[in-house]
């Protein structure tokens, strides 16, 4: 594999269905027809211009709750297929249900999707905090130290406090600042599906739907609609180191240098990166026959030939689990665990790997042990971990991606 210096240009292929959000949502009733191949995504400035459109009359019947834009040009003759912005595939099935909402994803121009450079830079940017941390014990006792003297930091601003120890501790001096990833290039606007994503959490029993439970005591269990970009399609982005901030002159001022070998082997911190996640996550989905089988194939295979691959769009608390992994201290768990439980966050609920039992820490004996078959000495990053929930794509009403990976490949 080649450094990265000069701008190198990969060609990307997505390898499981990837959704990079707009954080808005289609309302299916007044702006989607589904039909059992396509979804059509309806121009409203095309259909207010149609000499059948009445402008006045549908604005009032829109604001009846029951309408529906699919009746609507059923009733006027008019074609979804020619009103619509743009369609899409759609992956669901009868079992799946029918989508109220429907979470968008993001467009450029001609409404062709695309990855922002921003979204591959952010999973690069995770993979080398952690290969940076395992790497420096000088700067995992900082992290350490800042974890142990927790004060009043709120949970969304303690991965960031934690990142400061490694990139820098402020914009300007982030060594991120030295990367530059472009949007990748445009998919065609069919590249894109309609999925539904389930989301998943440990327990007990294995890996089980989440479920959500009302104040008025209803449940249900979470799952979203959604655009994703279908796998194995292919696109291009360029990743460029900015060696000027290496020179002589910008040293005094960004002390970035020391990192320059490490940054220049991005591919190689991502694989390794990819390749703890594929363990843990291949000891998550066991018993999923399908989805282990998907994912040995689809995502496994790849690291295991040392391709460039990465998973796209993580969530929080990341950065501080992975410090507390490295540490693997349990006292440092229990203070983190203390300062979150009052504010009623489980972020960070453990896990043993090998029963799914809950994780508590036994003060006395100084040990984690499992709550539910009493293995004590557990270890965490080896045999305990903080289960993340997780978002499965499905394919003809079974569960069979993991969201978000992408192999990128010198083009
Ligand atoms: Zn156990």
């Amino acid at each position: 594999m080649k450094e990265i210096k000069q701008g190198i240009e990969y060609k990307m292929t997505i390898l499981t269905p990837v959704h990079v959000g707009t954080g808005a949502e289609l309302n299916a009733s007044l702006e989607c027809v589904l039909k059992k191949e396509n979804l059509w995504i309806i121009d409203y400035d095309r259909l207010l211009s149609d000499p059948k459109v009445d402008p006045q009359d549908i604005a009032k019947r829109m604001e009846d709750r029951g309408f529906k834009i699919h009746r609507y040009l059923q009733e006027k003759a008019l074609s979804a297929k020619a009103l619509a912005k743009y369609e899409l595939p759609n992956k669901l099935i009868s079992g799946d249900g029918f989508p109220n909402r429907i979470i968008e994803q993001i467009r450029g121009s001609l409404f062709r999707p695309y990855i922002p450079g921003s979204t591959i830079k952010g999973a690069i940017r995770t993979a080398l905090f952690w290969y940076f941390l395992k790497n420096d014990t000088r700067k995992l006792r900082l992290a350490k130290e800042l974890l142990k003297n927790l004060r009043d930091v709120d949970e969304r601003y303690l991965d960031d406090e934690i990142e400061k120890v490694l990139f820098g501790k402020d914009p300007n001096y982030d060594l991120m600042r030295a990367v530059y990833v472009t949007d990748s290039t445009p998919f065609s606007t069919k590249d894109a599906g309609l999925r539904v994503v389930w989301v998943y959490a440990p327990s007990q029993t294995g890996f089980v739907k989440k479920i959500k439970t009302l104040r008025s005591g209803r449940t249900f269990p979470l799952k979203n609609y959604a655009e994703v970009i279908e796998p194995e399609q292919m696109c291009t982005t360029t990743v460029k180191i900015d060696e000027y901030l290496f020179s002589d002159i910008c040293e005094r001022e960004l002390h970035f240098r020391n990192r320059y070998e490490k940054i220049k082997i991005i591919p190689q911190v991502c694989n390794q990166f990819a390749q703890k996640l594929v363990d843990l996550e291949m000891k998550y989905y066991a018993g999923f026959d399908e989805l282990t089988k998907e994912y040995d194939e689809k995502v496994a295979a790849p690291v295991r030939r040392g391709e460039f691959v990465l998973q796209l769009a993580w969530g929080t608390g990341i950065a501080t689990k992975t410090v507390l992994e490295l540490i693997g201290d349990p006292n440092l768990v229990e203070n983190v665990r203390q300062k979150f439980r009052r504010r009623g966050a489980p972020l960070f609920d453990m896990v043993h790997t090998s029963c799914g039992g809950r994780v508590s820490f036994d003060r006395r004996r100084q040990t984690l042990v499992c709550n539910s078959c009493d293995t004590t000495e557990l270890i965490l990053g080896k045999n305990v971990f903080f289960p993340k929930t997780r978002k499965i794509a499905f394919e003809n009403g079974k569960p069979a991606y993991p969201m978000g990976w992408i192999k990128l490949e010198e083009a």
